[in-house]
């Protein structure tokens, strides 16, 4: 609930401002110690931050990398170094339903299943970074995943001086040397903890930690975390296999990646896999992808499937029930906290004013 707006002159709330001003210079450092990021902002080189490999972030971008996939078919006269699906190969792997990556078209766009709650506040959580605006994080600790609104509100609590740096589900501290960081990732990687392989994986790709930066080792954890049903090591693995910079570029390791993420939520896995189609010239597929993704929250999606309206390529029915799912989505992933971190975001990036901020956190 909104407490009612107060004039600037009632007292209590200028103590406010003046507290939460000073919070807002030191809250940085306390964020960092909570470990949330989002996809374009890592405030954090704490445990676990959950950063998905960057790809398509703008147009650019994606352009490169659809010029470098269509330079690996010229080389092959035709499309065969990949194939999209099932009922639209042209000779590629998923071709043949012997193929172990072989994924049916009902399988593939069958509804995902229902997102994850954060064990805190209990709300929603999207499978992949920054939809809705809403992030996780991992806590190498007792490997949960949070919520940035939880993470956030802990940050100020820290702040604040009305809770330690504990981990705000287990109580564990937050602070730990870098050697007992890889230990608590290979205490939950001993428990099968697909999220602790993935972690770890990313711990080795950054370099972090004190760790060598070192890709092969970041594919073999992505690949044991995907087994174990990581949709975000899946995710990682697919950009990787598509960008084919640190390891040679194979489409089908890539669209069986995505694939798998997309059929377990991922939400942006699923937006590429359409966009990739799109780029393929199999516009009703495309569509298909962009309705699940945007119905999921995926805010590219939904600018897709409304092109795809004005294009004649989506119903008008189709549109409007997309527009209500998506609306669902992210209304439900919405709280006070996770919209505060968000604020807090836009004032990190530059996009409001410390003034305006403030002015926005005492409206709360
Ligand atoms: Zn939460
Ligand atoms: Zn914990």
């Amino acid at each position: 609930m909104h407490e009612p707006k107060l004039k600037d002159g009632a007292s209590h709330n200028n103590d406010k401002a003046a507290s939460i001003s000073t919070d807002v210079d030191t809250l940085s450092t306390n964020i960092s110690n909570v470990n949330i990021s989002n996809s374009k902002n890592s405030v954090s080189e704490g445990a676990g931050h959950d950063k998905d490999e960057e790809i398509l972030s703008n147009k650019k971008e994606y352009t490169s990398l659809a010029q470098n996939i269509e330079q690996c078919n010229t080389d092959n006269g035709k499309r065969e170094q990949y194939s999209l699906g099932s009922n639209n190969c042209v000779g590629g792997k998923s071709d043949n339903n012997e193929d172990e990556n072989f994924i049916s078209y009902d399988e593939l766009f069958k509804d995902p299943p229902p997102k994850n709650d954060c064990p805190l506040c209990m709300l929603p959580m999207p499978f992949a970074a920054d939809v809705c605006g809403v992030s996780t994080s991992y806590q190498g600790c007792c490997g949960k995943v949070l919520c940035c609104g939880c993470g956030f509100a802990s940050a100020l609590e820290i702040n604040k001086g009305n809770m330690k740096e504990w981990c705000s589900f287990c109580r564990v501290p937050i602070q730990c040397s870098e050697k007992e960081f890889i230990k608590r990732f290979k205490k939950r990687m001993k428990l099968n903890d697909a999220d602790a392989f993935y972690h770890l994986g990313l711990e080795y790709r950054n370099g972090n930690k004190g760790l060598p930066q070192d890709y092969e080792k970041a594919i073999e954890l992505y690949s044991k975390a995907a087994e174990l049903g990581s949709l975000r090591a899946d995710y990682n693995l697919a950009v990787l296999y598509m960008k084919g910079q640190v390891t040679e570029q194979d489409m089908d390791k890539a669209i069986h990646h995505y694939e798998q993420a997309a059929i377990g939520g991922h939400e942006v896995a699923r937006y590429i896999l359409g966009m990739l189609e799109e780029e393929d010239g199999n516009l009703d597929r495309a569509m298909k992808h962009f309705v699940i993704a945007a119905k999921s929250g995926e805010e590219r999606s939904l600018k897709k499937v409304g092109e795809g309206y004005k294009d004649g390529h989506v119903t008008k029915d189709e549109y409007a029930s997309t527009l209500r799912a998506y609306q669902h989505s992210c209304d439900e992933m919405k709280s006070e906290d996770r919209s505060k971190y968000e604020e807090f975001l836009r004032y990190k990036d530059g996009h409001v004013s410390k003034a305006e901020y403030i002015k926005t956190l005492r409206g709360y």
